[in-house]
This record gives C-alpha cells, structure tokens and sequence, in this order.
C-alpha cells in the first residue's frame, strides 16, 4: 500500500529553507519528495513510484524495507537502542562475527565505523601505524569517502575544492580498457602495464615512505572498471614485494553488488585491510567499518589503537547488519545478484549497444553496470566533458530526466548511466527499468554521430 498525504508541499518547504544539502549548489536544487518506499520501489505523496535503479547511493543492496531488518531493529530499540563501544554486547559481537566469517582469508577483526569514509580513515591510520610510514597511494579514477583523509585519496573532481597537498597522498592510474592510461590494446598489456606503472610508482615514490596501496576492487562511482583478472594478484605481488599494506576499499562493491559477498572473492585476492559499509545492512541504520588482518591486528595486541567512535558497533546498526546477513544467506540474494546480471543485466545492456549509437561501452557484474554514453564511438568522445556542469552537461542532464519521467531512478555520473539496482530486484523488474533506459539512449542519440 503507497500512503497518500498531502503535505508534501510543507515537506519541500522545510527543506528548502532549513535541509543543508550534500555536493549541491543550495539554491539551485529542488528534491524528489519522497512519501515512502518497499522493494525495489519509492514514491511520492501523489503514489508517483519510482523504480529504483540505484540503490539510492548504491547501498540498499537488500531493496527498502526489508521486513526481517526492519522487525531486528524494532526488536533491538525495544531491547538496548545504545551502549558504549568499550562493552561487549551481544549484537555487535554476533555482526563481527558473521562479517569476518565472510571477508576474505584473515580479515577476521572486525573496526566499526559509521560509515565507508570512517573506515577508509581508519583503515589509513591502521596501515601508517602497523608500517611506520606516511604515504599512501590511490588511484585516478577514484572515490574513497569526503572526509579529511578520505576525500585527498579520491581520484574524481569532487576532491579539488577540498584538495591539502600535505595529506601524504601519491595517485597512480589503474586500469581501464575503454580509456586506456596506457594506450593498450589488448586486456593482457593494459594489466601489464598498469602494473609496471604502479611497481615504477612505488620505486620512485621509495618504497620506504608508502604505508599503503588503496584500491576499490572494482572502481565504482568512477565507472564500473572491472579490472582485468591478473591485476589485483599483481598489486598484491608488489606490496608484499615492497612490505606495503593493500586497503581494498570495497564500500560499495561488497555484500553481493558483484554477485559474490566481496568484490575481492572474483580475483582470489586477500587484502590487509578491507572497508566497508553501504551494503553491510543496506543502510538502515549507518554502519561501517575495517575488517582487518592477523598481522595488522597483532600490531595492535600490547600497543593502544589510537581512534575510536562514541557509535563505533552502535547497536541499532549491529542488529539490522545481522537481520541483513542472515536475510541475504538464506533468500540467495547474492545469488540473485549474479543471476540478474549474468541473465538479464548483461544481455540486456549489450543488446542496448548495439541499437544505440551513443552507447560506446557497457561493462559490470552482478547488479553492478556502467553505461558509458559517448559522441563518437570511434574517437570515444564523452557525451559531456570530464567534469562538465551547466550548460555542458545538458546532453546528460536530458537522458536523466527521460529515465525518471519514464518512472525509473538511475544513478548518473559525467558521461555515464549507471545500473545499481538493489541486489534483489527481480528478472521482470530489471527488464522494465532497461525498458526505460532504452527510451533514454534516443535522447543521447541525438547528440551522437
Ligand atoms: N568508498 C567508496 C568506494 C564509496 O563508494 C563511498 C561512497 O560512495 C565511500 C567510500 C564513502 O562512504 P560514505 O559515504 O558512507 O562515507
């Protein structure tokens, strides 16, 4: 059932003159009211629904209000709503627990945080102390979080503006087929190349200053690049080549959005450090945190941790992150991921390819897709230019608006649609919203030779 009120106007209204917006120009916006949401879906106070294919950020990997999670956190605030993290506490022990019994290898200690910028902090702050070091290098083609340490490792242009060049940050570029840094030809010269640049990096860097590589395991907000298969085993190579910690940041990768429970598990690779949040408990109540390795974590046996969150393993955010767990196990849903995407997702954007002119590239996995809209499919000109605001990202700006007025929700960024929808979106679901994107591809067209 979608509740119909009508104060929606009293809504807007409040928000614009008290609602303080993220990344926005404040006079410049005007937000979708939202009245409610279940499933796949969210609506307005007219019942307008939208079919969501983002996940909101990428994060509501089990849909919206999933019952199970909803009961626990009811249970949970009828029970104990909070508690110090220095206690022990039923909730969060049983959340670590299913957590490091799912991360890759060792990752076994669990660090939670409020969210995914939190635990790349503390992820950073782990790998200084644990190698004594300052440095650490991320990659172009990057986002990592908006706090202090985390928006200086972003490779996007949401870090200029906050950009301090004393932060300890290196960038290299990873791979990337389509708009190869490298100029390579084939999948095999991009990873070899993407690892020498990386080992050169390191050398001239001296391996003695870099505390850490970080690294999405599959880029996200920054395009979908699933990297080529031997180059994550080679990054791993050269840190322990060169005693480096290897963060892969897997925040919006993990819990199922590749169709595995990590991003990590398609490359046989165990990082030191890994963060996470979003789909942890898809975003019910914030959480996040560091999984963390045995050697790392025996840095810390005798020696204090300095950092610690007063909601560090809050317990409304440990319960709905077990209601999740447990939920996603037992209904298949990272099953579900892989299937929509091998079946569905996949097929189905390839199919969009080929009859559209503007699309120069699909690439993803699971529920994990990035459509990359061009100009030119054969000098791969952007449909709008990197970083283009106003009037030069009209072109994207039109394709966005046809999607939601053909009542799907997508996830844009620069030049490209992204397909996010939750890891449990049903077969007929996602063929309706590729239905929707379909529609769009002929406004992008227009601007494509
Ligand atoms: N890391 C990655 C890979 C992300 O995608 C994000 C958010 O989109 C973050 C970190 C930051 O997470 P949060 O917004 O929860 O601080």
């Amino acid at each position: 059932t979608q509740p119909v009120s009508t104060d929606a106007a009293a809504v807007k209204a409040a928000d614009r003159a008290h609602v303080f917006h993220s990344w926005s120009a404040q006079g410049l916006i005007d937000p979708f009211v939202v009245a409610g949401a279940e499933g796949s879906y969210f609506w307005d106070h007219d019942g307008n629904r939208h079919l969501d294919f983002s996940s909101q950020l990428v994060n509501t990997n089990i849909g919206h209000q999933h019952p199970k999670v909803v009961a626990a956190i009811q249970e949970q605030a009828a029970r104990l709503c909070t508690i110090a993290p220095g206690f022990a506490v039923d909730v969060r022990s049983e959340a670590a627990r299913l957590i490091a019994g799912r991360t890759p290898g060792d990752l076994d200690r669990i660090f939670f945080t409020n969210g995914g910028a939190e635990a790349v902090e503390n992820a950073v702050r782990m790998a200084r102390l644990h190698t004594g070091r300052p440095k650490v290098l991320s990659a172009y083609r990057s986002y990592h979080g908006a706090t202090a340490a985390a928006i200086n490792l972003t490779g996007d242009p949401r870090r200029w503006p906050s950009d301090t060049a004393s932060a300890g940050v290196v960038r290299f570029w990873g791979p990337f087929r389509y708009r190869s840094p490298f100029h390579a030809e084939t999948e095999e010269q991009e990873c070899e190349r993407a690892l020498r640049h990386l080992e050169d990096t390191i050398v001239f860097e001296g391996p003695g200053t870099i505390a850490a590589v970080i690294l999405e395991t599959v880029p996200g907000t920054a395009g979908i690049m699933v990297p080529p298969p031997g180059y994550l085993p080679g990054v791993r190579a050269l840190c322990d080549r060169y005693g480096i910690v290897l963060i892969l940041d897997e925040v919006m990768a993990g819990f199922g959005r590749t169709g595995r429970w990590f991003a990590a598990d398609h490359f046989g690779v165990v990082p030191d450090l890994l963060t996470f949040a979003k789909g942890v408990n898809s975003g019910y109540v914030p959480l996040g945190g560091v999984a963390i390795s045995a050697e790392i974590a025996a840095t810390f046996e005798e020696r204090p941790y300095p950092g610690g969150l007063t909601y560090s393993g809050h317990p409304l955010a440990c319960a709905s992150a077990v209601a999740t767990i447990n939920a996603m196990a037992e209904e298949g849903i990272v099953e579900n991921a892989a299937r929509v995407g091998e079946d569905v997702l996949g097929p189905g954007l390839r199919e969009l390819a080929e009859r559209h002119p503007s699309v120069g590239d699909v690439r993803g996995l699971g529920v994990f897709w990035a459509v990359e809209l061009v100009r030119d499919r054969r000098t791969r000109e952007p449909l709008v230019p990197y970083a283009a605001t106003g009037e030069a990202n009209a072109p994207m700006a039109a394709v966005t608006a046809t999607i939601k007025a053909a009542g799907v929700w997508p996830f844009v960024n620069m030049n490209r649609v992204h397909v996010v929808p939750p890891c449990t979106i049903t077969e007929a679901e996602a063929k309706a919203g590729l239905a929707a994107l379909d529609e769009a591809l002929t406004v992008a067209d227009r601007y494509a030779a």
